[in-house]
């Protein structure tokens, strides 16, 4: 019986509030995937964050915000902060700033760093959490760290169970993959991490260098060197050939033919890449449920949010 798993309503809201006072957890739904929600003040909830989800310590959390003032009390802005936040904010944009002095914000939740990760979702579910706890909300992936995200409640309760108190029920992640993360401490954007948010989109709205991680070795974007993603199974990407014992998630047209007679699921029949991104880590967890030995999947166009899906593959098959 899933009995954690709640649907949004006002007394739901005030129960996620009490959780996080008492510096508990929760699985909150949003735009990207569902996050694991504690108060970003406190050590102890941040330290249980970690440990359920046997995250390495070195890999800093994203903080949620409700509005732009909760920023500035802990962050130091910049003109190009104000931008991006008119632009993409509610959205699945994270921007990297550096923390102002004597904040509150717990140091484990930023691995020490001097730096934060900040956003506003698009999930009237979380915002409301946030506005009525009046404090930022760190929340990493709702999964064990290493397996694939959670983009619905039921993924959520897969790798915790009844182990956290509340999974708020807000249906499908729209999106379906995590926010795009860009350090925006210099007068450029720095593309730390491929998402929902591309390079175009950006290069529209604001009028300044966009610059790829890698191209400055001094900007560190901890956490994205570890294996993610992952199913079970071993998965083949970029390939046409279904294996000989597998299951197969194509994109768009290309789909094995009638010989096959293993699962197939198609990321997007009429190749829209936002579909596909939305439908990824929920089919990845179908097919890895299945019996075969391995998932086999279609190459998968590298522009737009199709980036951030070859990555997020690219990682789960390493
Ligand atoms: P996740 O919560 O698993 O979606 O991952 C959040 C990611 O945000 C981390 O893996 C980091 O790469 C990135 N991140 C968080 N805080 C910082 C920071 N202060 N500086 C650079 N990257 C960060
Ligand atoms: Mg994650």
């Amino acid at each position: 019986m899933t009995t954690n798993i709640k649907k949004n309503s006002g007394k739901v809201i005030q129960q996620a509030c009490e959780i996080l006072s008492n510096g508990e957890l929760l699985a909150i739904p949003s735009e990207t995937v569902y996050g694991l929600g504690a108060d970003a003040t406190s050590d102890s909830a941040i330290s249980r964050i970690y440990k359920i989800k046997k995250r390495p310590h070195i890999n800093p959390l994203i903080l949620h915000v409700s509005n732009i003032k909760m920023v500035e009390q802990f962050a130091e802005t910049n003109t190009l902060f104000y931008s991006l936040s008119k632009y993409f904010w509610p959205g699945p944009l994270t921007v990297i700033l550096n923390q102002k002095k004597n904040n509150e914000i717990s140091k484990l939740a930023t691995s020490n760093l001097s730096s934060v990760a900040v956003r506003l979702p698009d999930n009237k579910i979380f915002q409301n959490i946030i506005e009525k706890f009046n404090n930022p909300i760190a929340a990493p992936s709702a999964n064990i760290s290493g397996n694939i995200s959670p983009t619905n409640p039921y993924h959520v309760y897969e790798d915790f169970g009844e182990e956290i108190k509340l999974i708020i029920d807000g249906g499908q992640s729209e999106k379906g993959v995590e926010s795009t993360v860009v350090d925006i401490r210099s007068q450029d954007i720095i593309i730390l991490r491929h998402g929902p948010i591309t390079q175009k989109m950006l290069e529209n709205k604001v009028d300044c260098k966009i610059k790829k991680k890698g191209s400055n070795k001094k900007i560190l974007s901890p956490g994205q060197m570890f294996k993610h993603y992952s199913p079970s199974k071993k998965l083949i990407i970029n390939s046409i050939k279904p294996t000989k014992n597998c299951s197969f998630l194509g994109f768009s047209n290309i789909m094995p033919d009638k010989k096959f007679d293993g699962i197939a699921l198609n990321l997007s029949n009429s190749g829209d890449l936002n579909e596909a991104a939305s439908n990824l880590f929920k089919m990845l967890r179908f097919l890895d449920k299945t019996d075969t030995q391995e998932i086999v999947v279609a190459p998968i166009p590298n522009k737009d949010v199709g980036f951030a899906i070859n990555d997020k593959l690219k990682r789960a098959s390493s």
